[in-house]
């Protein structure tokens, strides 16, 4: 995307997150700012493959996802930190699996917004819609969601790579917890505190204001303890949570941890 297709209130002149990560997949939708953005990173980490570590966390929400709908029977997801349209979407692995599946997207980013309202299209037998919301506003996500999705059966929420982008997000994430019916999900990715990442959180922070690496064991907090079971294999680095084909992960890479909680 280049100048002559900026859109309202899309900033051009600092990266943004959700373009940032749309480069690093290998999008179109991204500015020039965003991929010095991308280059200073691997710069900063130069071990790392950034474009392997993003994919995998995508076949996370993946697997995640088709599990849920497949083998689970879940058919309603709210998807909060939605990124730009990809490959594979929530709806479309959802839908594919259970085509009366209805989807909920949510995202804070106007660049999302504007893809989002042309492709995030559905199936006409489930629903598709999408929230300009914030994660910091549960109560306004809870309250809009509910016009597409029933809270008295259960709900899959996805917190797929965006936790690490809210300065306090015990409360937040105990506020969805909370809204979940028995038989609902939590499906979170989250950044991981290791001083081989630090790089990253630092140059999120200096250009962005946001990003923090978060220690293993406040990730799982997330995932509640009373009332909340993890499902096989716990909270793991997203490569290695239930592959399809067998996966290694090499010593000072994986920055994505992942795990599934079920409400019981
Ligand atoms: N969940 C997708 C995209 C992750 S990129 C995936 O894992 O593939 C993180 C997304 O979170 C971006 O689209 C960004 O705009 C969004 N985001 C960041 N902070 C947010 C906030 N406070 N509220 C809502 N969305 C937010």
């Amino acid at each position: 995307m280049e100048s002559g297709t900026e859109r309202p209130g899309v900033d051009t002149g600092v990266p943004s997150v959700a373009r940032v990560y749309d480069f690093l997949l290998g999008g179109k939708d991204h500015y020039a700012v965003d991929r010095e953005f991308a280059r200073r990173l691997a710069a900063r980490c130069p071990n790392l493959d950034f474009a392997w570590e993003v994919r995998q966390n995508r076949g996370f929400m993946t697997r995640a996802v088709r599990h849920l709908a497949r083998e689970v029977g879940v058919r309603q997801f709210l998807d909060i930190g939605t990124g730009l349209p990809t490959q594979e979407n929530v709806h479309q692995v959802a839908q594919d699996a259970a085509p009366d599946a209805r989807v909920v997207y949510v995202d804070n980013d106007p660049i999302v917004l504007a893809h989002a309202r042309a492709l995030l299209t559905g199936t006409p037998q489930g629903a598709t819609r999408y929230i300009d919301a914030d994660l910091r506003d549960p109560d306004r996500i809870v309250e809009l969601a509910a016009e597409t999705l029933d809270f008295t059966r259960p709900v899959a929420v996805n917190l797929i790579a965006v936790l690490h982008f809210i300065p306090d997000p015990d409360p937040v994430v105990a506020r969805l917890r909370e809204a979940l019916p028995v038989g609902s999900h939590l499906v979170i990715s989250h950044a991981i505190d290791r001083p081989e990442f630090a790089a990253i959180a630092e140059e999120y922070q200096r250009e962005m204001g946001v990003g923090a690496l978060r220690p293993f064991g406040r990730i799982q907090g997330f995932f509640g303890r009373d009332g909340w079971e993890m499902l096989d294999p716990g909270l793991v680095p997203v490569a290695l949570w239930r592959p399809e084909v067998p996966t290694m992960v090499r010593p000072g890479t994986g920055i994505f941890v992942a795990g599934v909680a079920r409400k019981v």
